[in-house]
């Protein structure tokens, strides 16, 4: 019988003994709670003026890092939203937008200067994250569209870094350590939702070729 005891938790971090699944499963868990856990990230920047040093492709890489905290029960991915639309709608896109500007002396410009279009929840998981130096006269302005994706799709949306390792009593303990997006609980559940459909993807499959089989007869 599959068996979870909460070895440790807090706010960042969370521990957990497995036993009664192999060692194959236990590991493609920790891999999902990587790759497969719904995040969300700054995916898309339009640059209306950058007059900084730095190009607007290092500006928007340096944005895409920023965690925000990931109101996954609301927001979906692009892919998996049905208004079909490139921009998104209310239930695949938060935009934000960022204008600062050194007037007589430099500035660094920080994520708590991003600002919402619209009240949200969705917020980088801190303020104090640097993204550029303005000098005197320099400004950026920007639109920056946050959305769900996944680590797999790009290392901008993984959930967490964990491992799986043994205790000296043999036991097979899984730690999960969060980026920030999620509380690591969350993610660990989320990773097993995804182990879940992936598992049924594979039953139907199956079934399909069992159908198709019989179909031939
Ligand atoms: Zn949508």
């Amino acid at each position: 019988m599959v068996e979870v005891r909460l070895l440790e938790e807090d706010g960042r971090t969370v521990k957990v003994l497995l036993s009664g699944i192999p060692l194959a499963v236990a590991n493609t868990l920790r891999r999902y709670t990587i790759n497969e856990v719904p995040t969300m990230a700054v995916e898309e920047v339009l640059v209306i003026e950058n007059s900084s040093a730095m190009p607007n492709e290092v500006l928007a890489h340096r944005i895409s890092l920023i965690p925000f905290t990931s109101d996954i029960d609301r927001y979906r991915a692009p892919e998996e939203c049905d208004c079909g639309s490139r921009l998104g709608c209310e239930k695949c896109v938060v935009r934000y937008l960022l204008r600062a500007e050194a007037r007589d002396r430099p500035i660094t410009v920080y994520s708590g200067d991003l600002v919402p279009e619209e009240e949200t929840t969705v917020k980088p998981v801190s303020p104090k994250i640097p993204i550029v130096k303005l000098a005197p006269g320099q400004r950026v302005e920007m639109e920056l569209y946050v959305r769900v994706g996944r680590g797999r799709k790009n290392a901008k949306w993984q959930a967490a870094i964990s491992s799986l390792y043994e205790s000296e009593q043999g036991e097979r303990i899984l730690m999960v350590e969060s980026i920030g997006f999620l509380p690591p609980k969350r993610i660990l559940i989320e990773a097993a939702k995804a182990l879940e459909r992936k598992a049924g993807e594979l039953g139907e499959a199956l079934a399909g070729l069992l159908e198709a089989e019989k179909d031939g007869e």
